[in-house]
């Protein structure tokens, strides 16, 4: 199965309130797919109907090949959800809570080193919850997501007010995973983390997708953004917008050799956003 979510025209209404307003997406086996939107934007509701827990208004959406409003549950154990807001019992060991999950989940108990080492706890195994900082709080949490060898992952935020070197650590983890053949569905307001990891993102904006491509590609789109700064010799900083009457402003300074150094900047994906929305991702 080549094809592992497929949405056609979804709505989603809450009592008379429209939240999702025609959402189709597709999404292909090991692709990292980044869903990003202000708060309030939908991408909650949008996951809630991808693993089964909500069912859409209208509309015609497939996960793993099952119809999202039925799905199986041996569909289930192939999906893994990390979420922020999931419990994990904090006067308990690390091991003890991935334990608990492993019943849950009825994943063989010898499957628990394996996911803790992948995630680096193995050594934190016998520390209790409470006493684990927030980077390891976090991996515990993504142990618990990757623990029964799901072909398809959602994570929600997964390096929010992490550290840059454990980042960096979830980062490799799921390129790692990726390329296992693993597909990731990531909802981030982390634009760094969506440029990084993501073959393809989806804007959301009020229940709409506004902008869906490769996030480097989105971003040459918007290129007509692009500015050029150049510092003269005097240490003046000149700013020239990326069109044809800067290049002969530009070509008579060269010749004049006054230049010290000159640099373009593209826009970046909080810069498309904010032009598309007129909002900040993050507020
Ligand atoms: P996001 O995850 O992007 O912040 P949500 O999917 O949580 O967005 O919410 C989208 C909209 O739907 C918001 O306006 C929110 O208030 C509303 N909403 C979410 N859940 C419910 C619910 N259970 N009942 C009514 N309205 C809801």
């Amino acid at each position: 199965m080549n094809t592992i979510i497929e949405l056609k025209n979804i709505y989603h209404n809450y009592n008379e309130k429209e939240v999702l307003k025609g959402i189709s997406l597709s999404v292909k086996k090991g692709e990292i797919i980044g869903l990003l939107g202000p708060s309030g934007a939908g991408k909650t509701t949008l996951v809630n109907i991808l693993t089964g827990q909500l069912s859409q208004t209208s509309g015609i959406g497939r996960v793993l090949g099952d119809d999202t409003k039925h799905i199986t549950k041996q569909t289930k154990t192939q999906i893994g959800i990390m979420m922020d807001s999931f419990v994990l019992y904090q006067r308990l060991t690390v091991y003890y809570n991935m334990q608990l999950f492993a019943e849950i989940y009825k994943v063989d108990k010898k499957k628990i080193k394996e996911t803790l080492e992948k995630v680096g706890l193995y050594e934190a195994r016998k520390t209790t919850v409470s006493n684990l900082s927030k980077g390891m709080r976090n991996r515990l949490n993504m142990a618990r997501a990757i623990l029964q060898d799901s072909s398809l992952l959602f994570l929600d935020e997964p390096t929010s007010g992490l550290d840059p070197a454990t980042t960096d650590f979830i980062h490799e983890l799921l390129l790692e995973m990726k390329h296992k053949g693993i597909t990731i569905f990531l909802t981030t307001h982390n634009m760094y983390e969506a440029s990084k990891l993501c073959d393809n993102i989806a804007l959301l904006n009020q229940g709409e997708i506004i902008e869906y491509g490769n996030p480097e590609e989105i971003c040459r789109k918007y290129n007509q953004q692009a500015q050029f700064t150049i510092v003269l010799q005097n240490d003046e900083t000149l700013v020239l917008p990326n069109a044809p009457e800067s290049g002969e402003k530009i070509g008579h300074l060269i010749k004049n050799q006054n230049i010290k150094s000159i640099h373009s900047s593209e826009p970046t994906l909080e810069d498309v956003f904010l032009k598309l929305t007129g909002r900040k991702l993050d507020k």
